[in-house]
């Protein structure tokens, strides 16, 4: 059997198949960062594709909690861009209906 990781967002704590939430990441170096490929070495906190979750990213300390560090604004904004911009991305997809394969 095909076993789907399961991950809960770091806000609302509504579990997840991991490929559907968004992973940040903190590294050993100590940043804080965006990781689509899920795949980047570190400690990783997972949000879902809820707006208000990803609001609360930036607007919350809820990642400094996750990852017991304090994290600056900028940070947070920075990552909050990149993951509104990866979810249009994702949704714009189904306009095009050009499957590559
Ligand atoms: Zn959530």
């Amino acid at each position: 059997m095909k076993k789907v990781p399961i991950r809960s967002c770091l806000i609302c704590r509504e579990k997840s198949d991991k490929r559907r939430l968004f992973r940040i990441v903190k590294n050993k170096d100590g940043e804080i960062f965006f990781d689509k490929t899920l795949k980047a070495n570190g400690r990783g906190a997972y949000v879902c594709d809820s707006e208000d979750c990803i609001e609360k990213i930036k607007n919350t300390n809820k990642l400094d909690k996750a990852f017991e560090i304090e994290i600056s604004k900028d940070v947070k904004e920075k990552i909050y861009d990149q993951i509104c911009e990866f979810k249009n991305i994702k949704e714009g997809n189904v306009h095009g209906n050009n499957k590559s394969s």
